[in-house]
């Protein structure tokens, strides 16, 4: 089988990175490529291991959106899901991956078994109790929730959950990942996304929703004037309705597309997707992201 290639594509959560540290984008997107295979560099395998690595807000994030995938699967599946059961579940899953990064099984694959960022860097261990506690009460807000409520009320409106497309925006392969896509009324649909941090920019969520719309327009054939999008919060237990709207859907192309751009500037040879790392500097000494960055190591910050 050849090498994979590294091709350019487009995604919000690479837009963010490029946003934040031009090094930590090259770090994740050029740097560790190809560090899953034999024959990778060192710098390359450790790269790759330290940008599969977790924080305690976004394995939170993680293991409460795999209870709801789960759950809306055997909805669609014609089951009943159970809070209680649930519960279990996420418990029993959060659990096993505290002692698997305890353990340090990251190292042996970094893509599947989760490594905390306080394990890596040998810093004392978060309150797990909390988060445990956490993750249980964002689990009941989910099932209590009049969203996720409607939605069991009708599994046959079930699209789509949690699966990963292509879109092309303006020349460029977007990846787009739906927590769900529900039919909504009159040949509509209406975009679910849970969130479950303590943060949020709305302006950031509704730039996320205007692409999902996209999706639906470009992709489904929605009319525009038909698709919904709707950002559940876990931990606030709230929920907002953004709108759709060709104006919005235009602005959000016009966003990847000026973005996209701006990514591709620094490559030295656009054709191949190649990145020359002195293009991507690091952020001042002493900025505080450098504290929790994952990267801090390559960086000789942490
Ligand atoms: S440690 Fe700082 S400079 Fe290095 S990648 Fe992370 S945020 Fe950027």
């Amino acid at each position: 089988m050849g090498e994979l290639a590294n091709t350019f594509s487009w995604s919000y959560s690479r837009h963010g990175m490029f946003s934040e540290c031009l090094r930590k984008y090259w770090l994740s997107y050029y740097g560790s490529w190809g560090g899953w295979g034999r024959g990778a560099s060192e710098r390359a395998r450790e790269l790759y291991l330290l940008k599969n690595l977790t924080s305690t807000p976004m394995w939170l994030g993680t293991v409460v959106h795999d209870v709801a995938e789960e759950a809306l699967k055997a909805l669609a599946q014609g089951e009943r899901p159970w809070v209680e059961r649930a519960v279990e579940l996420g418990l029993e899953r959060a659990r096993r991956d505290i002692a698997s990064s305890q353990a340090g099984r990251y190292r042996e694959n970094p893509k599947k078994q989760p490594g905390f960022q306080e394990h890596y860097y040998a810093e004392p261990e978060p309150d797990w109790d909390a988060e445990l506690a956490e993750i249980e009460r964002q689990i009941h807000n989910l099932f209590g929730h009049p969203v996720f409520r409607r939605m069991m009320d009708v599994p046959e409106r079930i699209l789509e959950v949690e699966i990963l497309r292509s879109v092309p925006i303006e020349g460029v392969p977007v990846w787009v990942k739906l927590d769900a896509l529900m039919q909504g009324n009159d040949g509509g649909v209406v975009i679910v996304d849970w969130k479950t941090g303590r943060d949020h920019d709305d302006a950031a969520i509704a730039q996320q929703l205007g692409i999902y719309g996209i999706y639906a327009v470009q992709l489904r054939g929605v009319p525009v004037e038909k698709v919904q999008a709707l950002h559940v919060n876990l931990r606030h237990n709230t929920h907002t309705a953004h709108p759709i709207n060709a104006e919005f859907v235009a602005q959000s192309r016009d966003f990847v597309a000026r973005s996209a751009e701006a990514m591709r500037a620094g490559l030295s040879d656009r054709e191949r997707n190649v990145a020359p790392e002195d293009g991507y500097p690091m952020l001042p000494e002493g900025d505080e992201r450098c504290a929790r960055c994952r990267f801090r190591r390559d960086c000789g910050r942490g």
